[in-house]
């Protein structure tokens, strides 16, 4: 986890297996470099360090990619790591062609619509109750994207990466106030598992700031799979592990604290497991402008919604508007698109309405219903529509966990990729003995439908994976990259990718200032989410038009991202503040 040198050097306590070691000392984290040569930008300075090395040594962006993923799987455990799954975007500089890999978590082959729902009540489950349980475990798919991405496009084997992350959890790295934070606001779910309360609890209450975190379990189960290939994961001996904590979790006889509900075993199978591939969906695409937008398709919800509503932004008289005209149509046409994906997208959405909801045609119908001078009452309803707005009920969303990262090589290769286990923290169980978090990916299905009378594309199905907001991103011009961004959040990372590019595009902001700038998502709720900044900044000026300011939030979303510059330029960018600030590193430092 990120954290200051100064401090790293000055660990006091160790958690975990003592060793004589100090832990991975810390690199400096700076949110922006320039140069060339190659570009990393993670929210973890040892995570873009590994995937900094493999550059420098000659390795590809996947090569590096993949390296900078095992390591923030051991230093960022609560937001990704082979418990969980994402969305892996790259483009080859070679063919000039950009390629997915769907690593999202898979259900069960038993699972139907009504998983989520107690048959004893007939109820859907609270959400905590059915986080913090084996149901709520999807077959990972983030192990099985590293594999293909390193087949497919690397250079270097999976091995490679996952040795050198296993040195990272050996010699542990330092606490800081991000890590204690997450895993403070976790304390409860976490102490109800020995085996993630002895790793994460140390004495039963929050690791201090300062303290090393050792991961020696984890650690040997890197070495095992660099050794045995992913089948010791996905048939072999870490599945077996992996499917008794999810069939019968191994609750703690002394939790550190009660919790509020039972905690139920789930029904994953070995053959779910067994069964597991990636997919690789073509890209969505959308001209915006005379640039091109490539993003991630169903399951994820992302690529559709970032290119609908860029569509309509496209679609609406923006020449000459002001700064407060731009945020209008902004925050409008997130809440159309947003309509449309509650109402069409999930895992089986036809191929069709994906590629009507990314089409001109369907832009122009929702774009005619946005005003000028006046905000649409929100919750708006699901096109296709007449130029008449309509109202209907709102579609609750939740989390801001997840973590992102922006790769690009000396050959213009460019990956973008997101990962999590949802919420941090995920299902709250590690793995006894080996050292990994479990994912919690299945609640992001609708437990009940939630588009009334109509058909909800994102209820549980058999061996279905769950909709998702991720979105990673890479716009091309005249061909060639221009930009790539990603971000965290549920679902405010649709709306984070869209003003970034919208403010780096449209606002005239630098891509430093776009990533900087203060946050609203408007996801078709009631109420904007915003962060205090941008309510401030902008809420006078907004409010009379109509719009309506919820809660704020603290921090909405921490992006990374590279924009490509003349002559080979690299921009890399990550948070300057958010979740602590992140760390941006090129090879070859310059302008
Ligand atoms: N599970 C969420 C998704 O796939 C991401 C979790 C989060 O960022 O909170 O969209």
């Amino acid at each position: 986890m990120r954290f200051l040198t100064a401090l790293a050097a000055f660990s006091l306590t160790t958690v975990g297996l003592a060793t004589p070691a100090s832990a991975t000392p810390v690199p400096t984290k700076t949110p922006t470099a320039q140069g060339y040569g190659g570009a990393i930008a993670t929210v973890d300075p040892t995570a873009t360090a590994a995937g900094l090395e493999v550059l420098r040594r000659g390795g590809n962006a996947v090569d590096a990619a993949v390296a900078a993923a095992a390591t923030l799987g051991v230093t960022e455990p609560f937001a990704s790591g082979i418990g969980g799954g994402g969305f892996f975007v790259y483009y080859d500089a070679r063919t000039h062609r950009v390629h997915t890999i769907d690593g999202r978590e898979t259900g069960p082959a038993t699972m139907t619509s009504t998983y989520f729902v107690n048959p004893a009540t007939g109820q859907p489950y609270a959400f905590d109750e059915a986080r913090v349980s084996g149901l709520s475990v999807g077959v990972p798919g983030t192990l099985a994207t590293w594999e293909a991405a390193s087949r497919q496009w690397g250079t270097r084997s999976l091995g490679n990466a996952l040795n050198d992350a296993a040195k990272v959890a050996d010699r542990g790295y330092t606490v800081d106030a991000e890590f204690r934070r997450q895993v403070t606001e976790n304390a409860a779910a976490f102490g109800q598992f020995d085996a993630t309360k002895a790793l994460y609890l140390p004495g039963g209450a929050p690791p201090a700031v300062g303290t090393t975190i050792r991961n020696p379990d984890l650690a040997k189960t890197y070495r095992l799979i660099a050794r045995k290939g992913t089948g010791a994961f996905y048939r072999g001996e870490i599945g077996k592990d992996l499917l008794a904590t999810v069939r019968s979790p191994e609750i703690s006889d002394s939790p550190t604290s009660p919790w509020a509900y039972p905690i139920r075993p789930g029904v994953l199978t070995a053959s779910d497991l067994a069964k597991y591939q990636v997919r690789h969906p073509a890209p969505t695409k959308a001209d915006y402008k005379g640039l091109t937008v490539y993003g991630m398709s169903t399951p994820s919800s992302g690529g559709t919604t970032v290119s609908e509503a860029l569509n309509i932004l496209e679609a609406s008289p923006l020449d000459g508007a002001s700064t407060t005209e731009k945020l209008h149509y902004y925050l409008e046409a997130s809440a159309l698109a947003f309509a449309d994906r509650g109402r069409y997208l999930g895992a089986g959405t036809p191929q069709a309405r994906l590629r009507e909801l990314v089409s001109d045609r369907w832009a122009k119908q929702r774009a005619c219903q946005i005003s000028p001078d006046r905000a649409l009452v929100k919750p708006v309803a699901p096109g296709p529509s007449g130029c008449t707005p309509s109202v209907t009920a709102a579609t609750p969303d939740k989390g801001m966990s997840t973590t992102n990262l922006t790769v690009a090589d000396r050959w213009g290769n460019v990956v973008e990729y997101t990962l999590t286990l949802e919420q941090f923290g995920g299902n709250a169980m590690i793995v006894p003995g080996r050292g990994f978090m479990l994912n919690n990916e299945l609640t992001d299905f609708n437990f009940t439908g939630t588009q009334g009378a109509f058909d909800d594309p994102n209820l549980p199905g058999p061996g279905k994976r769950p909709r998702s907001s991720m979105s990673p991103t890479i716009v091309l011009k005249d061909g060639k990259p221009f930009l790539a961004v990603g971000a965290p959040g549920g679902s405010t990372i649709i709306t984070t990718v869209l003003q970034i590019v919208y403010g780096r595009l449209d606002l005239g902001l630098t891509l430093p200032q776009a990533l900087a700038a203060p946050r609203a998502a408007q996801r078709n709720t009631p109420g904007i989410q915003a962060e205090p900044a941008f309510h401030t900044t902008y809420g006078p000026a907004l409010t009379p038009l109509g719009h309506v300011f919820g809660a704020d939030a603290p921090e909405i979303g921490a992006a990374t991202a590279i924009e490509f510059t003349a002559h080979g330029g690299q921009l890399a960018v990550a948070e300057p503040v958010r979740r602590g600030g992140g760390a941006a590193a090129v090879v070859h430092p310059g302008r």
